[in-house]
């Protein structure tokens, strides 16, 4: 065997894996394989210059390389069981806050300390909601920034890069059982170890499906948000966000009962494209750096979409509303909350005029042509929902911008150690279904690492 254990992926997931594989065993041999790029030479293309738009790299430095979609990420490491992923029902509630907690203090040791932990606790809006049937969810936030998450896993992979073998630029092709272990191929070489951890994140949905099935492990799919983000004066939001930075509100619509929540809230930041498999969906960050703020606030709106039998392929029917916004806006679309209350699409003209600035160049257009009557309602109805504990939301110069797509991977069957049914071949991050979020899928590279040192 190369190696003691091989990850594949060197997202939060991966990385947090590698740490504590090797933290307190030196001669625990750790090979990690990443498809994109080292940290410092992720540079996504788009200057808004010469190039204004995603030019579909082969390897997307926004999603891929060391540091994972994290990477430029607004760096919100939220500390619950409330949201960002289900690790809770693999490895218990308490346990799953001990492993959040302790990828925090590593965090903050790594260049994150002096950055604010929010909490939800006894807040006031809580009641405020409560009265307007939104629903506060409870969670405590650590806001490290673009930023500041750029250093810290600066800091982690040089403390990292001596203990660790990196392969970046290395897509794994297969994963093959062996004699006593596994063999990942790459394009030249192949390598074995006795345990593997796949950590590929969400723009290795499309191999982890092909990988589980050739090595046949079960999994099950259904759902995938569908929404938009939402970009208004960081005035709207700012007696929330100041106190909270980042509030998941749920709201039932009335029309369909329908769940419409809000989604990585960031507070005098920027809307950005990602390029998921080729496809231009919407995002969005903040830096704590208050000289790179922005004057606006954004946030997604997303439906959650579940399927029932007969149809299977949830992340397609994402896929192929978000490819209706390429087709229409050749990317991401903006249009003025009142256009679309009006039905008329937005013009260049319209959102010049308005009194707000775009932080993302997107094509002015008209949603309604591309969301589901459902999913649209739905969305509007929350707004109007949202403008009760936040006057303004409702605003004509609203801006939406679509799609955002939240595309869930299949979830891979695993047990309570996040291994599958291939004993020494575990499955995590977001590339398992399990996690949506920094925090859960760092916390399920600190809880294999440590199954596989009780083996070692
Ligand atoms: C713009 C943006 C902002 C975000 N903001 C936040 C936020 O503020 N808070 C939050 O909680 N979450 C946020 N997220 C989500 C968060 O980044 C992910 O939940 C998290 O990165 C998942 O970690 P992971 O290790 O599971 O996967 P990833 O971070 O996706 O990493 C997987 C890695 O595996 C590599 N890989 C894939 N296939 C292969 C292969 N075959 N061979 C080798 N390597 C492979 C990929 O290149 C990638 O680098 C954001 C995401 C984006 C895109």
């Amino acid at each position: 065997m190369n190696y003691d254990v091989i990850i594949v992926g060197a997202g939060p997931g991966g990385i947090f894996s590698a740490y504590e594989l090797t933290k307190s065993n030196s001669k625990v041999r750790v090979a990690v394989f990443e498809a994109g790029h080292r940290l410092d030479k992720r540079h996504c293309p788009i200057d808004g210059d010469k190039i204004k738009s995603c030019i579909k790299c082969k390897s997307c430095s926004i999603m891929s390389g060391f540091g994972g979609a994290g990477a430029f990420s607004d760096g919100k490491y939220n500390i619950t069981n409330d949201f960002g992923g289900t690790l809770f029902e693999y490895v218990g509630k308490e346990r799953a806050l001990e492993l959040m907690n302790y990828v925090d203090g590593i965090n903050l040791a790594f260049g994150g300390e002096g950055t604010k932990l929010y909490s939800t606790a006894g807040t006031k809006f809580k009641r405020e909601c409560i009265r307007h049937d939104l629903h506060l969810l409870d969670a405590s936030v650590r806001h490290l920034g673009t930023d500041v998450n750029y250093v810290v896993l600066e800091n982690l992979y040089n403390h990292l890069k001596s203990k660790v073998d990196f392969f970046f630029d290395t897509p794994v092709e297969t994963v093959e059982i062996v004699d006593g272990g596994y063999a990942v191929r790459t394009k030249h070489e192949s390598y074995t170890a006795k345990r593997c951890i796949i950590s590929v994140g969400r723009i290795g949905s499309k191999w982890m499906e092909r990988v589980s099935r050739e090595l046949a492990i079960p999994t099950r799919s259904n759902r995938v948000d569908i929404g938009v983000r939402v970009e208004l004066p960081s005035e709207v939001f700012s007696h929330i966000t100041d106190e909270l930075y980042e509030s998941k509100i749920v709201y039932k619509t009335p029309k369909y009962g329908d769940k419409v929540r809000t989604f990585c809230m960031n507070p005098r930041g920027e809307v950005v494209s990602e390029n998921t498999n080729g496809i231009i969906t919407v995002n969005g960050h903040s830096y704590e750096d208050p000289k790179r703020q922005t004057q606006n606030t954004n946030f997604a709106l997303l439906v959650a979409k579940h399927f029932s039998e007969p149809f299977k392929d949830s992340n397609g029917y994402g896929e192929s509303i978000a490819r209706l916004s390429n087709m229409l806006g050749g990317g991401v679309i903006v249009q003025r909350f009142g256009d679309l209350i009006r039905g008329q699409r937005s013009t260049p003209k319209r959102i010049e005029e308005a009194f707000i600035t775009p932080t993302l160049k997107a094509t002015p257009g008209d949603l309604s042509l591309v969301l589901p009557k459902r999913i649209l309602d739905g969305i509007i109805e929350m707004i109007y929902a949202l403008d009760k504990v936040a006057p303004g939301t409702a605003n004509d110069d609203t801006l939406l911008y679509g799609v955002e797509v939240k595309f869930y991977n299949m979830e891979v069957e695993v047990n309570e150690s996040l291994e599958s049914c291939h004993e020494g071949l575990y499955v995590i991050g977001d590339g398992s279904g399990i996690t949506h979020s920094l925090s859960h899928a760092s916390a399920s590279g600190v809880h294999v690492a440590r199954d596989i040192i009780s083996k070692l």
